[in-house]
């Protein structure tokens, strides 16, 4: 995530599940360079409690336990403020499918959640009434969550949403983008949805 520049410094965060009942995160304000496995951080789902840890967990810890707590199907989570991402996020603008690809990973239009302050279980109400069934949303005045079956699927998602935010910025500022055809929108949410089973 970091080396794809989706984040600068110690900004974003990541998680996954760590059996039924924990997920396991980044620590707050650590640079990625200098993370190791030792600094993630072992927190209880119901809870929020750390059980194992060295560090403090990320200050967003509050919006991944509302996801994990909401949906069931979610097993990693990535937030980043990638910098397109999160110029729509400013803008309020949210992502269409405008690329064939996009619809086989996302599954339809990346949505801006309502604005929450960071760090806040707010932001994590917003990110799961926003998502649906999708694999990642734009979090107003943010970045993005992207969530998936592992880490690598839910990394995935957030280069290719940060790749396609770039093309969707770059053509907003030149012309009109034209929409993909319904029927390719269609025969695109197949795809995603085949994958998914
Ligand atoms: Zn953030």
């Amino acid at each position: 995530m970091w080396e794809a520049g989706l984040v600068v410094g110690s900004a974003g965060n990541v998680s996954r599940r760590a059996g039924p009942d924990h997920i396991a995160i980044t620590p707050t304000s650590l640079a990625y360079d200098l993370m190791t496995p030792d600094d993630v951080t072992i927190i209880e789902i119901a809870t929020g409690k750390a059980v194992d840890s060295s560090r403090a967990a990320s200050y967003e810890l509050p919006m991944h336990l509302v996801v994990y707590r909401r949906r069931a199907d979610v097993a990693a989570i990535v937030h980043t403020h990638a910098p397109f991402v999160t110029t729509l996020s400013i803008l309020r603008k949210p992502l269409p499918p405008v690329i064939d690809e996009m619809m086989l990973y996302f599954g339809g239009r990346i949505e801006v959640t309502d604005y929450a302050f960071t760090g806040t279980e707010a932001v994590g109400e917003n990110v799961v009434k926003a998502l649906g069934d999708r694999t990642g949303v734009i979090i107003a005045n943010h970045g993005n969550v992207c969530v998936g079956r592992d880490l690598k699927q839910a990394l995935h998602v957030a280069v290719v949403m940060e790749s396609a935010a770039r093309a969707y910025v770059q053509a907003l500022a030149i012309g009109e983008p034209i929409a993909l055809p319904d029927d390719a929108i269609a025969a695109g949410r197949r795809l995603f949805d085949s994958r998914k089973s």
